[in-house]
């Protein structure tokens, strides 16, 4: 059963309501040192022009484990939550299956509006640039610094280069290995859409498995630090 989650202050009070359904020709605004107080107004970089809504992250507002995507997709622009489409109930099964509950994780993603292109009539996934990945930095440290988690877990290369501030990291030299950032633990495993569209089974399985054993690990080290205070760390200052 999934379960509802608060939005956090920090990312504002994103309304939800559809500004744009399809790509338009205009040329985007683009204002790359706005420090804006809501998603609904971020223009640093291009990508809310052709979304419905920004996405922001969800979950307790001082979850100890903090989960990082790469960007909402087609669901998720339409909804206004992370992770509810496809990707989202493989996640639930990965964490139910690695003993992690719903309410010790808060998840968000590395950028926070859908980069998609037309196909036919469906809206296609596009992976972002990495300058859209540095622009969303900013609410991704605004997360960070609210919610403070002890541990957090990277799921794809996006993510972990959002997470890292490392725009060089491969996602294949950080799997299976705990690194530290910031003063957070950073577990790195394959973004649960990768469990899904991997063209085999045995890499589906896989990489499912991997995504499991880096959500037990960081549920390991969360609950093993769980006196440890939280470290609040504003990586603007
Ligand atoms: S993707 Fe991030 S930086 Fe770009 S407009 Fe959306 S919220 Fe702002």
């Amino acid at each position: 059963m999934r379960v509802s989650h608060s939005r956090p202050p920090a990312i504002g009070d994103d309304k939800g309501e559809p500004s744009k359904g399809h790509a338009s020709s205009d040329a985007p605004v683009i204002e790359r040192d706005q420090q804006p107080a809501t998603l609904d107004v971020c223009r640093r970089c291009a990508l809310w022009h052709d979304a419905t809504q920004g996405v922001p992250g969800a979950g307790p507002k001082h979850a100890p484990i903090m989960l990082v995507g790469e960007q909402p997709g087609d669901q998720e622009d339409r909804e206004g939550k992370p992770f509810v489409g496809p990707a989202g109930r493989l996640l639930d099964d990965a964490l139910q299956e690695a003993g992690v509950g719903r309410k010790d994780v808060y998840i968000t993603n590395a950028v926070k509006h859908f980069k998609w292109t037309p196909r036919g009539k469906r809206r296609m996934h596009k992976t972002p640039a990495q300058r859209e990945i540095e622009a969303c930095e900013y609410w991704l440290a605004k997360e960070l610094e609210s919610v403070a988690p002890h541990v957090i877990v990277a799921m794809g290369v996006t993510a972990l280069k959002a997470v890292l501030e490392e725009k060089s990291v491969r996602l294949g030299d950080a799997l299976g290995k705990t690194l530290e950032h910031g003063g957070r633990v950073i577990v790195a495993t394959y973004h649960p859409s990768f469990a899904l569209r991997a063209p085999d089974a045995e890499t589906r399985d896989s990489a499912y498995a991997a995504i499991v054993a880096a959500l037990r690990q960081a549920g390991e080290i969360a609950a093993r630090d769980r006196k440890r205070k939280p470290t609040r760390i504003n990586r603007h200052a």
